[in-house]
C-alpha cells in the first residue's frame, strides 16, 4: 500500500477507535480488528476493475458546501454507513470520487461527520435519513453512479433500498459473506422488479481469521417504478419475493 495512503488510513483508524469507545459504532474495537475488518474490508472495492482512475480532479470543497455534486464526476453513496464503512476508507483512497453516506441513526452520522472534519476528508459527507425516505427525495433519487452497502440487510431488501438511488446504468456493490446461495436465489423477483442484473461476484481474502468474503456487483438497467422504495419498514418486513 502507498505510504501516504497508509498513514491517512492509520489516522482514520485512531480517530474512529476514539469515537467507538464513546458510542457503539462497531464490534471491531482493537487496532488489528478495525484495520482488517473495517478498513481492509472496505478497500476490497478497489479490486473491482471499473473503479480505477483516472478521473478528473474535482473541486471537492465547493461540492461539500453546495452539497449536490451534480455534474462533478463519479458520485458514490454508502447506504447504512454506520460508523463510516466503507464510506471513509474509500473517500480517502479515491479522492476523485464524491462520497455521500446515509444512516438512519442520527448519532452515528454525527460521529462520522466529526471524523470527516477532524481528518479533513473533503470529498465525503454524511446525512441522517432512512433509505425508504431519501430514495424518494429528488435530491437523491437516480443521482448516484455507484451505490455501496455493507452489513445492512438481505439481498431482496437491499436491492429495494439501493436501486432507487442508482442512475440508469449505475452500479450497486454489496459486501457479503460467501454463503449466500439461498439469499441469491430468493432475490430473483426483486432483481427483475427493480431492473437490477448481477454482473459479477468478486471473491477476496482478508488476513488472519477474517477469511474469504465477496462483493456482489449489480447493474441497474432502467428506471424503476415510482412505487419503490415502499414505505418505512416494508422492504425489510415484507421483501419482494
Ligand atoms: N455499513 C456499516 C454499518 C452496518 S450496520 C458497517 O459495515 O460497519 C447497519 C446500519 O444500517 C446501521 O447503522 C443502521 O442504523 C442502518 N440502517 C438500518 N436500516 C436502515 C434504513 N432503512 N435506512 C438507512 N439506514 C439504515
Amino acid at each position: 500500500m502507498d505510504q501516504t495512503l497508509e498513514s491517512k488510513l492509520k489516522g482514520l483508524m485512531s480517530v474512529f477507535l476514539e469515537e467507538n469507545s464513546k458510542i457503539n459504532l462497531s464490534a471491531y474495537r482493537t487496532e488489528e480488528a478495525c484495520w482488517i475488518g473495517n478498513i481492509l474490508d472496505s478497500l476490497a472495492f478497489l479490486e473491482l476493475s471499473f473503479v480505477s482512475p483516472p478521473f478528473p480532479r474535482l473541486p471537492s470543497e465547493a461540492w461539500a458546501k453546495e452539497g449536490t455534486g451534480e455534474g462533478l464526476g463519479v458520485r458514490a453513496l454508502d447506504l447504512g454507513t454506520g460508523g463510516g464503512f466503507p464510506l471513509l476508507p474509500l473517500a480517502i483512497a479515491l479522492p476523485e470520487y464524491q462520497f455521500t453516506g446515509i444512516d438512519a441513526t442520527q448519532k452515528k452520522i454525527a460521529a462520522v461527520n466529526r471524523i470527516i472534519e477532524r481528518q479533513n476528508i473533503t470529498n465525503a459527507r454524511a446525512l441522517p435519513g432512512r433509505a425508504e425516505d431519501l430514495g424518494r427525495d429528488p435530491l437523491h433519487r437516480e443521482k448516484y453512479d455507484i451505490v455501496l452497502s455493507r452489513g445492512l440487510a438481505k439481498l431482496s431488501t437491499l436491492l429495494e433500498y439501493c436501486a432507487p438511488f442508482a442512475k440508469t446504468g449505475g452500479k450497486i456493490v454489496l459486501w457479503k459473506s460467501l454463503n449466500i446461495l439461498e439469499e441469491l436465489a430468493e432475490s430473483a423477483p426483486a432483481e427483475k422488479e427493480l431492473r437490477c442484473r448481477l454482473l459479477l461476484q468478486h471473491r477476496y481474502a482478508l488476513p488472519g481469521d477474517f477469511g474469504e468474503r465477496q462483493l456482489l456487483v449489480f447493474e441497474k438497467g432502467a428506471p424503476i417504478p415510482k412505487k419503490y422504495p415502499r414505505g418505512v419498514g416494508i422492504p425489510s418486513k415484507n421483501p419482494l419475493l
